[in-house]
């Protein structure tokens, strides 16, 4: 294996970009389907080094983006309740709810605390046996294992007082609605390297063949990035339609089954809506019944809560590569990481704050 400034060497990157011009003929669109491929494109330039045939596009991979609005209300319910712990990863807490965040909910006194790790809920549970601790379990197929670990730990140790509030979403059936959509654009699919760690890319070969799309499994440094891209655009010109690895270092095509045994064992596929998108059919994981009393949702019996997205924001169509964040009237204005009206702003992952944190001064702004 290479040490990463390997793949990072912007002389292999521009040698391969060398290798895309004398294949490329004519436009193409790919959808990088990642938001953490979003920020390493917006990083290290790769958007700049593109031919300009390629109009590279952001899908829906970033999941604190995709958290439901109700899901971030009922969490923001829960976690100012008196006698909860309320755990999450540092994104979700200053993702805007309807009306606050858990930030908010924290400096109001609501006990909310990072963690690293849903594990070490269980260990804040154990030590803390007069609360309730409810971990926010977000992600898509990379942090379910360790989620449903947790679950599953805590059924073993019969632990009373930990529960998940449960926001997992699954890939494949978000390339389906994708595909699936009159206005979709995308010709190309960069696959997540890290979910296909997971799930590996068996998963895909179906839908390749379905919407005759390439998909080339893809890591997240320049030169992987790069690679991917080439990957693409060859297919493309030649016609071809298939499943590719391009990190095969980190992939395989089964990908690694006893986590994939265990998110069956724990989870089971349900519905979901996504933000900004709506109900993708099958695109979600929820606690199997044997493990629903770890469910933060039937736990606490919050209801349904009326929800109020910000009428500027564009998230949904930007997380569909339809728009990109520079095209948004609040983009860089009334919308800043400090301020943010949607989710994009605001994730390490979200399309919004890359094009913030490395691009602002490059795009003019609209409106
Ligand atoms: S810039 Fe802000 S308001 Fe516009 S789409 Fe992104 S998150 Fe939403």
């Amino acid at each position: 294996m290479k040490s990463l400034d390997a793949y990072r060497d912007e002389v292999q990157v521009r040698a391969v970009f060398d290798q895309l011009a004398r294949v490329i003929t004519r436009e193409w669109t790919l959808m990088e389907v990642c938001g953490g491929q979003t920020h390493s494109i917006m990083r290290f330039g790769i958007d700049q080094l593109l031919p300009k045939q390629i109009d590279l596009v952001h899908g829906p991979g970033c999941p604190v983006c995709v958290t439901p609005l109700e899901l971030i209300d009922k969490a923001l319910v829960i976690a100012a309740r008196p006698n909860v712990i309320f755990t999450s990863f540092g994104d979700m807490l200053r993702v805007p709810g309807s009306t606050t965040d858990l930030f908010q909910v924290k400096a109001r006194g609501g006990d909310v605390r990072i963690l690293y790790s849903p594990l070490d809920a269980l260990r804040i549970a154990r030590d803390n046996p007069s609360k309730q601790v409810v971990f926010f379990g977000v992600g898509f197929e990379t942090t379910a294992p360790a989620n449903g670990m947790a679950v599953f730990q805590a059924k073993r140790e019969a632990l009373k007082n930990f529960s998940m509030l449960v926001s997992h979403v699954r890939v494949p059936p978000a390339i389906t609605a994708l595909m699936s959509d009159p206005a979709n654009r995308v010709q190309a699919f960069l696959a997540a390297g890290h979910v296909c760690a997971v799930m590996g890319y068996w998963e895909y070969e179906p839908l390749a063949a379905q919407f005759r799309v390439p998909m080339i499994v893809t890591g997240f440094e320049p030169l992987d990035i790069a690679n991917g891209i080439l990957a693409a655009v060859r297919q493309l010109e030649q016609g071809r339609v298939e499943v590719e690895n391009a990190y095969p270092r980190a992939v395989t095509r089964e990908g690694n089954q006893p986590a994939q045994a265990l998110i069956a064992q724990v989870f089971e596929v349900c519905d979901r809506k996504w933000r900004g998108i709506g109900e993708i059919p099958q695109s979600g994981w929820r606690l199997r019944d044997e493990f629903r009393e770890y469910d933060a949702e039937q736990r606490f019996d919050v209801g349904s809560l009326h929800v109020n997205e910000s009428p500027l924001c564009i998230s949904g169509l930007v997380l569909q590569g339809r728009k990109k964040p520079n095209e948004c009237v609040a983009f860089g204005k009334q919308c800043t990481p400090a301020k943010p009206l949607g989710a994009t702003m605001v994730s390490s992952e979200g399309a919004c704050a890359a094009y913030y944190r490395y691009a602002r001064h490059t795009f003019a702004v609209v409106g």
